[in-house]
């Protein structure tokens, strides 16, 4: 049993600090901006809230933050009322926020210098992964700073890998968002175009999920896009954050995305059509206009 903190109680963060408490049995502090969650986290699981990432830091063994992008990492981790300064030497700092590699490179270079381990830990399995307790955790740091961490993820992992040093993480989930961006367009030309063509998608889709064409996207979201229902999880805003990150890192290392960076851009066309909070799959909206 680990002391730990957590800072970030959205979508992810609630759930995945309840899953450290109930099924891990740690002991628990949390830390959210908004205090009311921080509050209602704590009379549903107990434990402690604290009033800055730095008050939640302090004598814990581990802290684990879930927030949005990387300036909002930056806030909870550096300055005076940063998680750092509460930390003591020794001790662990574990990120699920799908960040840039660039910042969990930059952060895990001021831990060192003060002693602090960093492991850039982004996550994927979505909303029901995290209330399920079973995502799919992609790391990046030191080997022995990561078999610490290890067994804590546990609590609310079902699969958990150290990718390389640091930023290793954050890449390998590059790679998992560029591989859905093209994918879940193809999946909505494919809808659109039996819809045109005056198929039975349902009938359609049954026969060819059987074959190579089947994927996660076809099995679960076939039916809600080509009913036109888009509030099945992970946002459209979140989504250009995610593929923003990826066209700089490739921009950076020369990889070469034509169909991720014109899905970013469709991705834009749905935000101005009023789909800044539907789901990835909303795609095929802009066909149907
Ligand atoms: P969310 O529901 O919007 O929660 C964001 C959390 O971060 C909230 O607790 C928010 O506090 C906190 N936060 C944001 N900016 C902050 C700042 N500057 N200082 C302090 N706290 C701040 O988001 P989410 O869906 O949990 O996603 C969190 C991260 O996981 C993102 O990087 C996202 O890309 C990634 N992710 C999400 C999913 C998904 O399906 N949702 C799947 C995989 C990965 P307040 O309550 O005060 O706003």
């Amino acid at each position: 049993m680990a002391k730990v903190a957590f800072l970030g109680l959205g979508v992810m963060g609630y759930p995945m600090a309840g899953h450290l408490k109930t099924k891990g049995g740690h002991e628990v502090t949390v830390y959210n901006r908004t205090r009311e969650k921080a509050d209602r986290w704590v009379a549903a699981f107990g434990g402690a809230a604290a009033s800055t990432p730095r008050e939640a830091a302090q004598g814990q063994d581990m802290v684990f933050a879930c927030v949005g992008n990387d300036d909002d990492l930056r806030q909870v981790v550096l300055g005076p009322d940063g998680a750092f300064a509460g930390m003591a030497k020794g001790s662990l700092f574990v990120d699920h926020t799908t960040a840039s590699a660039d910042v969990a490179r930059e952060l895990e270079k001021a831990g060192r210098e003060l002693g602090i381990g960093f492991i850039d830990a982004p996550v994927s399995g979505g909303q029901a992964g995290a209330e399920n307790g079973v995502l799919t955790v992609m790391c990046g740091g030191e080997a022995d700073d990561y078999a610490r961490a290890e067994p804590v993820i546990a609590a609310f992992a079902r699969a958990c890998r150290l990718m390389g040093p640091s930023g290793a993480g954050q890449l390998t989930k590059m790679v998992n968002q560029i591989c859905i961006a093209g994918l879940v367009q193809g999946l909505s030309e494919g809808i659109h175009f039996a819809q045109a063509a005056g198929l039975d998608v349902e009938e359609v889709i049954s026969v060819i999920s059987k074959g190579a064409a089947q994927s996660w996207q076809m099995e679960n979201r076939y039916k809600t896009m080509a009913d036109g229902k888009f509030d099945f999880g992970f946002a459209v805003d979140w989504m250009r954050k995610d593929l923003s990150i990826c066209l700089s890192e490739a921009r950076r290392n020369g990889a070469q995305l034509p169909v991720t960076a014109l899905v970013d851009q469709f991705y834009g066309e749905v935000q101005k059509i009023g789909g800044a909070r539907w789901d990835t799959s909303s795609l095929i909206a802009r066909l149907k206009r």
